[in-house]
């Protein structure tokens, strides 16, 4: 067993060659735009907007930042050769093509309205957002393409895929949704939980919810299917929190240029 896992590993370079060779390494798919996505960072002060400004210059895309948001006026006014503005100073950045916001709900209609105004597309993982604000992405969903997404792990966009298609395969089997967090985490079940739970109960199946809070655990999430007699358990770890701002870059440049529309993370995976 462990050689089959050695051989694996070794055999990596190869088809990485293979994939460099023939144009598919690094996320490029066909038909994908060569020229940076022009990107405004929203919440760029915040952990995930530091991890957006570190990964946006060695992620495959090509993206350029062109302006960075913060809450307060920021100092200094030049990063690494990336302007930051202030919130308040939102209508005067230079045109983008998409803004990534992860941000707070207070920061959240200034980021849409300047993406409709400017008809920009909207990549937004802030959490929290109201019942209104729900209904005005839906509004702008129809003027640009945007995704708002309480987990921009390509990881779990795949699980989630998996998991419809097992609900919908074992009608009658028990469903229950699994998830452990840091104890700092407040909200249970995770907006992933209930996200999963809605694909694995898209065939009818009643699912329950279990939570734990321990450590400085990033986020587990286990979908149990049960039979009679038998069981199957799908499984998503997270181990960084990088994985949620490659996802919103990895999505930002599928967004890019696509009809105004309401999109999903896994409907821009490939
Ligand atoms: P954080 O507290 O570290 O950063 C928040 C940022 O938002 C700061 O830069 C702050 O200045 C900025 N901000 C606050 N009010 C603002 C306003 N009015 N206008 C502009 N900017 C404003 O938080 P974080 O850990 O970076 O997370 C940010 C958001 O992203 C939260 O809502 C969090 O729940 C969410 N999140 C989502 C995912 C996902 O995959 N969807 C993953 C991680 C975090």
């Amino acid at each position: 067993m462990r050689r089959a896992t050695i051989w694996d590993i070794r055999r990596f370079p190869e088809d990485a060659a293979a994939r460099v060779a023939s144009g598919t390494a690094g996320g490029y798919h066909a038909g994908m735009n060569t020229s940076p996505t022009r990107l405004l960072i929203h919440g760029a002060s915040g952990r995930m907007g530091q991890a957006l400004l570190r990964l946006a210059g060695t992620e495959p895309g090509p993206y350029q930042v062109v302006a960075a948001v913060t809450r307060r006026t920021p100092s200094p006014r030049v990063v690494d050769g990336v302007p930051h503005f202030a919130a308040s100073e939102l209508a005067g950045v230079p045109a983008f093509d998409v803004a990534i916001d992860f941000s707070l709900p207070e920061g959240f209609d200034p980021v849409l309205a300047l993406c409709v105004e400017r008809k920009a597309a909207l990549v937004s993982g802030t959490t929290g957002i109201s019942a209104t604000q729900q209904q005005a992405l839906s509004v702008a969903a129809a003027a640009i393409p945007l995704v708002w997404a309480t987990n921009f792990s390509l990881g779990v966009a795949v699980l989630a895929e998996i998991v419809e298609r097992a609900s919908a395969a074992l009608p009658g089997w028990d469903v229950d949704v699994v998830e452990s967090h840091h104890v700092h985490k407040k909200d249970a079940p995770s907006g992933t939980a209930l996200t999963l739970g809605q694909a694995a109960g898209s065939a009818g199946a009643q699912v329950h919810y279990a939570s734990l809070r321990a450590g400085d655990i990033v986020g587990e999430h286990t979908v149990q299917f049960a039979g009679l007699g038998e069981r199957i358990e799908l499984t998503h770890r997270a181990t960084h929190r990088d994985i949620f701002a490659r996802g919103a870059l990895h999505v930002a440049s599928r967004l890019q240029g696509r009809a105004a529309g309401a999109y999903q993370v896994r409907d821009l995976l490939d």
